[in-house]
């Protein structure tokens, strides 16, 4: 059994009792980095537990390690450092060989971090496009140019290092539709979460002023 489980984008109290008993009862859990993953556990007191490290695409051997695993009936719970497996994260490649492989699955659903910016957003969010992180080369100025037309509210990972950047990459994609709405979510469920709820038109002065700590994501509102 394959138990693919979400654990929390900060705030620590956001692990569901399903996931906690999951962790104590599997036989070994496929993480990306053992140390995040062994302070997860630290936390939640449970100790002894194997950790089988995986990195993604690059690691075939390791998904065929998992397989053979899975196939002597282990438990095996996938994480990622915080959030959902797969979105934007490793897991992809594990659950897609492990479906393959005629495995049993279970998801363990809880935080991720486009979600809960998107219910924080105050933004309609009955339909979204999520983006994941942007390129940052190729196809990147047709990516941003292509939000003038989109209808759905659009929903991306950005990190530190780029935030100013793309924010001013916005705010001239989208100058002829200044009353946009943009909203920054920035270290959610954490102690110094916030929502700088902006337009189009401020992109400038945001992108000059925002605090460039943390962790980040943006939404922006439908065409008008
Ligand atoms: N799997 C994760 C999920 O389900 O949200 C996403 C992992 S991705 C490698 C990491 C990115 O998610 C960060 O660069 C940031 O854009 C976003 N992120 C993760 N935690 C966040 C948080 N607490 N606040 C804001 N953004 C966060």
């Amino acid at each position: 059994m394959l138990s693919i489980l979400s654990t929390p984008i900060g705030n620590l109290g956001d692990i569901t009792l399903r996931a906690i008993e999951t962790l104590k009862t599997c036989d070994a859990i496929v993480c990306e980095d053992t140390r995040v993953t062994g302070q997860l556990l630290k936390h939640l007191g449970i100790e002894k537990k194997e950790l089988i490290s995986f990195h993604g695409n690059t690691d075939p051997g390791k998904v065929d390690f998992v397989l053979r695993q899975l196939k002597e009936g282990r438990h095996l719970v996938l994480v990622s450092d915080a959030g959902t497996p797969g979105i934007s994260d490793p897991g992809y490649v594990v659950v897609s060989k492990a479906t393959e492989a005629g495995a049993q699955i279970e998801v363990i659903p809880g935080a991720s971090a486009f979600l809960a910016a998107l219910s924080g957003s105050g933004l309609p969010i009955n339909q979204f496009v999520y983006l994941g992180f942007l390129p940052l080369k190729k196809g990147r100025k047709t990516l941003i140019d292509s939000f003038k037309g989109e209808e759905r509210t659009i929903v991306f990972y950005e990190s530190v290092h780029r935030i100013e950047r793309t924010l001013l990459e916005i705010g001239e994609a989208l100058k002829e539709q200044p009353d946009r709405s943009v909203v920054v979510a920035r270290e959610l469920t954490k102690m110094h979460e916030e929502f700088v709820r902006t337009t189009v038109r401020d992109m400038p002065s945001i992108a000059g002023t925002i605090t460039k700590k943390g962790e980040f994501v943006i939404v922006i509102g439908a065409t008008p």
